[in-house]
């Protein structure tokens, strides 16, 4: 042994001694950082009202409700704080405001919200897509249109088995306006395959202008349709928004406020 030996020794032992420390510092703050998502978890399902008991972990349950709205790229944000109902009587409210606490989407139920142009389906749709946020659930909004033109894009860019991978797995896939632009027939098969493997799954959120026996119209095979409704509507909640387009009775309550009484 040499003559710094136990002095050497003492000092590998200290280093040692250190690397070990330093590991179990980094677990614990790992384990930390678990918790930290596990409780807000916790503190997301526990909660009754759409709201989120943010005093568990704060900043963590704000952090990942922003990432979830940033992510689902909606077109405007809309709750239904400002959504009123009186002006929408068609529309059974206590419905709304059950799905507005998001059980249906841990049960993995579709909503599909049919009515005219201008009757706040698209207001809805964002208010539960917030909600569903708010609960801490993946949520994609898109219209139909738009995925279609994606879903054919990736196609050609031979990405689609990606694109098919994050539409099967967000909780909650919004689909805006079926209905207004009929599809190719590869459009209407791409879209098809999408739903198909949602299927009990995951939810979707469907809004149409269009009642169901004219979906044949949008997709072009009746053969089709038939097995896509299928699937939609075996767990299905349907909103009827069959009043009054919002827009036109704003405006003509502006009219009248002003003294015009042209419009009828
Ligand atoms: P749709 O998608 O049925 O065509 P939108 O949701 O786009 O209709 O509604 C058109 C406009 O009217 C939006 O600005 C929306 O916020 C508003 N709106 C519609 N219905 C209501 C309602 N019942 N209460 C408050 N605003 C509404
Ligand atoms: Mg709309």
């Amino acid at each position: 042994m040499s003559k710094n030996g136990p002095a050497r020794q003492q000092y590998e032992h200290s280093l040692t001694d250190d690397f070990w420390r330093g590991i179990k510092r980094c677990r614990r703050a790992s384990r930390r950082t678990l918790h930290l998502s596990d409780s807000f978890e916790v503190a997301a399902a526990n909660s009754d009202g759409g709201a989120i008991d943010y005093d568990r972990s704060p900043s963590a349950g704000a952090f990942m409700v922003e990432r979830r709205i940033r992510m689902a790229k909606f077109p405007h944000t809309k709750s239904f704080d400002t959504f009123d109902f009186a002006a929408q009587p068609s529309l059974n409210k206590a419905l709304v405001l059950e799905l507005a606490r998001s059980e249906w989407i841990e049960q993995r139920r579709n909503v599909i919200a049919l009515g005219p142009s201008g009757t706040g389906k698209t207001h809805a749709a964002l208010a539960l897509g917030l909600a569903a946020c708010q609960k801490n659930h993946s949520v994609a909004f898109t219209t139909a249109a738009a995925l279609v033109h994606d879903l054919m894009e990736a196609r050609d860019e031979r990405r689609l088995r990606s694109l098919q991978k994050h539409l099967a797995s967000v909780k909650l896939l919004i689909l805006d306006e079926l209905g207004y632009v009929p599809f190719t027939a590869v459009g209407g098969e791409l879209l098809f395959e999408v739903l198909s493997q949602r299927y009990e799954r995951g939810s979707t959120l469907i809004t149409s202008n269009l009642p169901f026996d004219e979906w044949t119209s949008v997709f072009g095979s009746e053969r089709l349709t038939g097995a896509l409704l299928d699937r939609l509507t075996h767990h299905v909640h349907i909103l009827e928004m069959n009043g009054e387009s919002f827009r036109l009775a704003s405006s003509r309550k502006r009219q009248k406020a002003k003294g015009d009484y042209n419009m009828t």
